[in-house]
């Protein structure tokens, strides 16, 4: 798992650190090997390097457009240490072994950003560069690969460490690194070319990904859309397939997604589950002994927003759910599977999309989200957080009955996959009041139990279903009012992230209303 270190090549455009990390190398007994430019910079702070021609038998040519692409620097990179084929070939061609790389690139981002010509951003495309970090990175069994000034400490520390060797998982570490870097690079070029030419979003691949479709039109009719999939083998919207209908547009496709990460929440083992969205919010949701149940649970707890509406499941679509969800104008089903006479049912309806995915996703799998901004991309994990019924504290002087604590864990898993500020009342595995992505959180939760209200309406009953049901916030109630407003609208329990300053305030309300209230500790922003 230890590699000795006895060669080194250094080949840097940003000369930051390279001489303390050389004389570091060096001090550990390590051979110093570099082009042109970082020789010289070395052997000024009286350094002994050799010229990486004396590996190749070649002079650095054509401006140093090639100075390394020879195989003796790339055998020496790429050589199996413990393979007899590769040793011999190493033997016969003169090639020895190079140990640990250290190479950043000519400056290409900097030099696009300086507002230089064509000619020049062109000339600094590095070539010979990548090619090492690249043969490098993959030969990690043998060889490091350092790709940043900020990595040359900790490196120098652990060959000290290991007595001028360096461990397994410190070279896996750094060739991720690379690859990053290299991808990074070239994601740079290409997206200076696309923009150089004025491609348009759908017809260049800067973003990385592979061209799945290209939809009619994008969030609006006169905005240009695509779909790129990235490769991540998770189930769901990217890789369904679809059974009936026309292509998705860029809307069913943000909404399908949504729809389908809400049930994969649910284990499809202990409950069937159901989800409806409109606009990336669920405007209803259950669980329950089977789909027609969590269907139809689902569909009550708002019918008029349900028209129109994407629906997700968590099981084999089955023929008597079939039937029902024909009733109603439905965009889009996403399900793991669906029944012959469940598809054969929907194939009465031209318009609907049926999409399948062979199974279901683990919500827990981690993964990255990414979102633009004017000038950028935020990358974060996907939120796979989860807090288990036994991890939720209780804070009230009343703690939670068994229903209250199975609808709270329901709500909570809900309120994660609702627009923030997210406000979830739910009863008996049905979410019965959801309001969504508005600026305060009491107006989330006046929104919801008005929902309740019209429901109850369409329904026929005598009183809202927030009587007697639980409430779920994605985030902690800054102030009182917005759990007033729900103990107004009937809620006998609460689940919170809890952490305000005030939450004292919020469970003293609590505790005088005899309400129970439990926090999780962790929030669920979803913007
Ligand atoms: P130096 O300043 O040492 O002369 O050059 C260092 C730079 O050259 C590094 O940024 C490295 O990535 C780049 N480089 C190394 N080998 C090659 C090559 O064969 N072709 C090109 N175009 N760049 C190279």
């Amino acid at each position: 798992e230890l590699v000795r270190i006895r060669r080194a090549l250094l080949s840097v455009s940003d000369k930051r650190g390279l001489v303390d990390f050389a004389r570091g190398l060096a001090d550990a007994g390590v051979e110093l090997v570099s082009t042109g430019g970082t020789r010289s910079a070395l052997e000024k702070a009286g350094l002994t390097v050799r010229d990486v021609s004396e590996l190749t038998g070649f002079p650095e040519i054509m401006d140093g457009r090639v100075k390394t692409l020879h195989p003796g620097v790339h055998g020496g990179l790429l050589a199996i240490r413990d393979d007899a084929e590769h040793q011999a070939a190493m033997q016969e061609h003169g090639i020895v072994d190079i140990d640990l790389v250290a190479i950043n690139l000519y400056p290409f981002e900097q030099t696009v950003a300086g507002g230089a010509d064509k000619a020049t951003i062109v000339e600094n495309i590095d070539i010979g560069g990548p090619a090492m970090i690249r043969a490098a990175a993959k030969n990690h069994a043998y060889v490091a690969t350092l790709t940043d000034p900020d990595d040359y400490e900790r490196v120098l520390a652990a060959l000290a460490e290991q007595n001028g060797s360096l461990p397994l998982a410190l070279r896996q570490e750094l060739a991720a690194l690379a690859y990053a870097r290299t991808a990074a690079y070239d994601a740079a070029v290409s997206g200076w070319f696309a923009q150089d030419l004025a491609l348009e979003a759908p017809r260049h691949r800067a973003f990385g990904g592979h061209l799945h479709d290209v939809m009619r039109y994008g969030e609006n009719p006169h905005q240009q859309a695509a779909f790129y999939t990235t490769g991540d083998p998770r189930p769901g919207v990217a890789s369904a397939t679809l059974l009936q209908g026309k292509q998705l547009s860029y809307n069913n496709i943000n909404d399908t997604d949504a729809a389908f990460e809400l049930v994969s929440e649910f284990d499809a083992a202990t409950s069937a589950a159901c989800a409806i969205i409109k606009h990336a919010n669920p405007c209803g949701v259950a669980v329950g002994d089977n789909l027609g149940d969590a269907y139809r649970r689902a569909l009550e707890c708002d019918q008029t927003s349900a028209f129109g509406g994407i629906v997700a499941f968590n099981r084999q679509l089955d023929a008597q759910t079939a039937s029902e969800i024909v009733k109603l104008f439905t965009e889009v089903i996403i399900a793991p599977d669906a029944s012959e006479e469940a598809r054969q049912i929907l194939s009465a309806k031209k318009n609907l999309r049926l999409m399948i995915t062979g199974a279901m996703a683990d919500p827990r799998q981690a993964a990255m989200t990414v979102k633009s901004v004017s000038g950028g991309l935020l990358v974060q994990g996907r939120d796979n957080g989860h807090v288990a019924p036994e991890d939720f504290k209780v804070v009230t002087q009343r703690a939670p009955d068994a229903r209250e604590l199975a609808d709270m864990a329901f709500a909570f898993q809900v309120a994660k996959h609702v627009k923030s500020n997210a406000i979830v009342y739910a009863l008996n595995g049905a979410t019965v009041g959801i309001g969504a992505g508005q600026m305060s959180r009491v107006d989330s939760a006046r929104i919801a139990a008005r929902k309740a209200v019209d429901a109850a309406e369409v329904l026929g009953l005598e009183t809202p279903r927030t009587k007697g049901s639980v409430v779920a916030s994605d985030a902690f109630f800054p102030f009182a009012d917005g759990l007033l407003s729900a103990i107004e609208a009937g809620a006998t329990a609460v689940i919170q992230p809890g952490g305000s300053m005030r939450d004292q305030d919020v469970i003293d309300a609590a505790d005088e209303a005899g309400v129970a209230m439990v926090f999780t500790g962790m929030r669920h922003f979803r913007h």
